[in-house]
């Protein structure tokens, strides 16, 4: 669990995270409205060398940033009601772990039974006493994100020591 205090200190954290990641990864967000899954996704992009403004993808389901290390897929699947939509989105290929990029996906709990088999899965909540604090949550399902978080976490403890 790591709290930020400013939308910086989040997209900073995630900025921590892109040098990780492989092609195949997914990262799933989870939280409310607002609570910073775009944030995120931007640090994190930012870290990979993506150049363009990366926008909210409500609207557009899927945004694509080819600029970066390797490829990124942003999807909000906010705006879809049923399940039978992510075919045409081209879904199960961007999270199937064949993919040549890494896939950032808000809402993807909407369909819980389309899960990919391995997944990172950042939860970040509102700190209630705090309006500009959250707290962020990482947890591990399956072996490659398992040693995705292992080593991520290790970088960002060790960060931490250092400004100690
Ligand atoms: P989501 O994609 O989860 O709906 P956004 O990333 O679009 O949320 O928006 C998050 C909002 O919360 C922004 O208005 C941002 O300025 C604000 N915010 C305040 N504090 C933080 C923080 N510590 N981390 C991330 N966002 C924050
Ligand atoms: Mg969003």
């Amino acid at each position: 669990m790591r709290k930020t205090t400013s939308v910086e200190a989040t997209k900073q954290l995630a900025a921590t995270l892109a040098p990780y990641v492989h092609p195949g990864d997914v990262i799933v967000l989870e939280g409310d409205l607002g609570a910073g899954k775009t944030h995120f996704t931007q640090g994190f992009a930012a870290a990979l060398g993506v150049s363009a403004p990366v926008t909210s993808p409500t609207f557009n389901i899927l945004l694509a940033y080819e600029d970066g290390r390797i490829p990124l897929y942003h999807l909000d699947l906010y705006r879809l009601d049923e399940a039978e939509e992510l075919d045409d989105i081209g879904y199960y290929e961007l999270i199937d772990g064949d993919s040549d990029g890494v896939a950032c996906v808000e809402w993807a709990e909407k369909f819980p039974e389309s899960l990919p088999c391995d997944y990172l899965e950042v939860v970040i909540r509102r700190d209630p006493t705090d309006e500009g604090a959250r707290q962020i949550r990482v947890h591990s399902f399956g072996p490659r994100s398992r040693q995705l978080l292992c080593v991520w976490s290790n970088d960002s403890k060790a960060r931490l020591q250092k400004t100690a």
